[in-house]
């Protein structure tokens, strides 16, 4: 009897929840078309979307147990509308949309704070992870457009709707398809069919691919293409450092003298012992100056060591005797951690050599790639730097911005001579 009523409850949960299912996806159809055939522009179709479908869907998602190939089919269904939208290829795989960038990262938070009473939310968060796994599965087949898995080293990066609205579509599909290696390069046009010749405009190289433009090419390089990129990135973390350097010498000044007693044999104070514990490396001194590598600028203080390496950026305090190297690098992502290991062995001698000549002495090699998307070494050094969270969140933005809309420069000059004043600004 018992096993009767139950297999006659799960007949019916089960007819109920492919009715659900079924009006579901009516309805959403229903409303992605009423979005489409609108006369609103591309994002603002997408921010609609964002605010007045997904919350609607949550609601099903949240009561049923929708199986999985029913969520995908819903997915695939928005993404081809939203990727419509934006202006992204067709090719563009809907697991890009919704990762990386951040799309995708719907409103997680105020869903589950509004749902907080209850384990529902759980539920549905477990939906949203096993779906994100599902797709972590799906990209790594994906060769072209899987690349970023192996950005391990890279931050993610959302894309906010402040972003969307102020980017202008251009700048915005150069993003999305650059994530995705999906941009008209020499190599894509012969593989989409378009072009005969896959080569380098510039150098001749006979396989042109997105990362020998912004990466390889030797023609660039010899014209300082690569160059100016680095400056622009180098210039706005130079900024935030500056910054954190003038607030931290006048904090140290305007500190009252601790009264240290010392014993006749030793010599100037030493640095604070607390260093260590201390937010920010440079509350060990009052007297910083900084160097920075613009224009080719910088001249290694020889009495820290003997040294032709030219780093970004030094700063160094006389009194503490503490010296702060600082070396950038704009990559191709898949090369964060790799151009990371580089730069910190290249520096190792300079190290050494300053410890033996009395000096506390740090590198922070720091990579930002050249689509946007520093490291998390970038955070850290910024870290380490005393910015505070919400500084924090801002510079790596204005930094991955610097390096982003530098590369789209390089990306649209690709074919032309070099001319770096008209893209300033
Ligand atoms: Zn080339």
């Amino acid at each position: 009897m018992v096993h009767f009523l139950l297999h006659k409850l799960a007949f019916n949960c089960h007819l109920l929840l492919r009715d659900h299912i079924r009006d579901t996806k009516a309805r959403l159809n229903i409303w992605l078309k009423a979005i489409d055939n609108s006369q609103l522009l591309g994002r603002f179709r997408v921010w609609c979307f964002q605010y007045g479908i997904i919350p609607r869907l949550q609601w099903p998602f949240l009561l049923y147990d929708f199986p999985m190939t029913q969520v995908e089919a819903m997915e695939r269904l928005c993404s081809k509308f939203v990727r419509k939208w934006l202006g992204v290829p067709p090719s563009f795989s809907s697991v890009n949309l919704y990762s990386r960038l951040g799309l995708g990262n719907y409103n997680a938070k105020r869903w589950s704070k509004a749902n907080a009473k209850g384990k529902r939310g759980l539920v549905v968060q477990r939906i949203r992870e096993t779906v994100e796994e599902d797709r972590r599965v799906k990209v790594v087949g994906l060769a072209c457009q899987g690349q970023w898995m192996q950005w391990d080293q890279a931050l993610e990066r959302s894309l906010s709707w402040k972003e969307l609205w102020g980017t202008e579509q251009g700048k915005l599909t150069f993003l999305l398809r650059a994530v995705s290696d999906l941009l008209p390069t020499p190599k894509n046009l012969k593989i989409w069919g378009k072009e005969e010749d896959p080569s380098c405009k510039q150098c001749g190289a006979t396989l042109c691919t997105l990362n020998h433009i912004l990466n390889g090419c030797p023609k660039a390089l010899g014209e300082g293409r690569y160059r100016w990129r680095h400056d622009k990135v180098l210039t706005e973390v130079a900024k935030w450092v500056d910054q954190q350097r003038v607030k931290a010498n006048k904090n140290q000044a305007s500190r009252p003298e601790v009264v240290n007693f010392q014993s006749k044999g030793d010599k100037a104070p030493r640095a604070r012992t607390t260093a260590k514990n201390l937010p920010s490396i440079l509350q060990r001194a009052s007297d910083w100056e900084m160097q920075v590598d613009l224009k080719r600028k910088l001249v290694f203080p020889q009495d820290v060591a003997v040294t032709s390496l030219r780093p970004d950026m030094v700063l160094l305090s006389r009194s503490t005797k503490t010296i702060l190297v600082v070396e950038l690098t704009v990559p191709w992502e898949g090369r964060l951690a790799i151009s990371h290991q580089l730069k910190k062995a290249k520096y190792q001698d300079l190290i050494d050599e300053a410890l033996i000549k009395g000096w506390h002495a740090t590198v922070f090699p720091i990579e930002v790639g050249c689509r946007g998307f520093p490291a998390t070494s970038v955070r850290y050094f910024l870290q380490k730097f005393g910015l505070e969270p919400k500084h924090l969140k801002i510079a790596t933005r204005e930094i991955a911005m610097a390096a982003e809309t530098s590369s789209r420069w390089l990306w649209l000059m690709r074919a032309h001579s070099w001319n770096p004043s008209a893209g300033e600004g």
